[in-house]
């Protein structure tokens, strides 16, 4: 179907199926009508994970409570790469634009961790998964990206999947250049370091897991979000999005 290029897209939780009504929260309503000036009749487009995205109307265009009609589906759900990012909080400004930009790139799973060298202790939980739905709106994924709690590296090492390998970004030039370690249809994660680096023992602990496995990224050392990011694009290239195409 024709798509009105100009038409808000937006995430929400409600199922979507024709003929449904979508009440969008206060927000979201405030965005439509007072920020992009929408009206009832105008069309929205939406997605919500689960039913592929849908050609929606406004209906109800209050400022605080706005309501879509879906009437059509313009995209099925699909598969999408299976890619985690682990990566160590750096500071405000760095970390929303890693999130911004690995919600571009495709990630699945978002999930932070306290490493020996991490010199920012927290996450502002609601601010990264306001930007993972913001940057999946924009980008026109189908889905956004799961925001894990913060936990301790060595945690999630010792409950590591057995399923999913772990490409640890090695920042000591040891290891294997990343695009030759990718392959379509295998689930992985990456993690990335600190601005401090990984410490000696957390190295040790990635060599011993048998289902890691350290890889460079060239000789140039890269910070934290320039690697992760490189490494996502690199991953998507060689494995991930060679399984999927864009159908519209
Ligand atoms: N302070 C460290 C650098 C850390 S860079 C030092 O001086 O050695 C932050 C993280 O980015 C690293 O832990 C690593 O995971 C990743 N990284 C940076 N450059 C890299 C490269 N060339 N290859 C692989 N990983 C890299």
């Amino acid at each position: 179907m024709m798509i009105d290029k100009s038409a808000s897209r937006l995430y929400v939780t409600d199922r979507l199926e024709q003929v449904r009504n979508v009440h969008l929260t206060k927000d979201q309503s405030h965005y439509l009508v007072r920020v992009m000036r929408r009206k009832i009749g105008d069309a929205v487009v939406v997605f919500n994970g689960l039913d592929g995205e849908w050609h929606t109307t406004i209906t109800n265009a209050g400022k605080s409570s706005c309501t879509l009609l879906v009437d059509q589906q313009i995209r099925p759900q699909i598969i999408e790469p299976d890619i985690w990012l682990v990566f160590a909080p750096i500071k405000k400004a760095r970390l929303d634009f890693l999130v911004e930009k690995a919600t571009e790139l495709g990630v699945a799973n978002l999930q932070p961790v306290l490493s020996d060298h991490t010199d920012v202790g927290r996450i502002n939980h609601d601010r990264l998964c306001a930007n993972t739905i913001e940057a999946a709106e924009q980008c026109e994924r189908l889905s956004i990206p799961v925001v894990m709690p913060l936990i301790a590296l060595d945690v999630l090492l010792r409950n590591w999947p057995q399923n999913r390998r772990l490409l640890y970004l090695d920042e000591t030039g040891q290891g294997e250049p990343l695009a030759s370690m990718v392959n379509p249809g295998v689930k992985d994660a990456i993690l990335v370091g600190p601005e401090g680096g990984f410490s000696p023992p957390e190295l040790g602990s990635l060599r011993a897991l048998s289902n890691a496995t350290g890889v460079t990224l060239g000789p140039r050392i890269l910070r934290a979000e320039t690697a992760a990011l490189v490494a996502l694009a690199c991953w998507q290239s060689f494995g991930g999005d060679t399984c999927v195409k864009r159908i519209r």
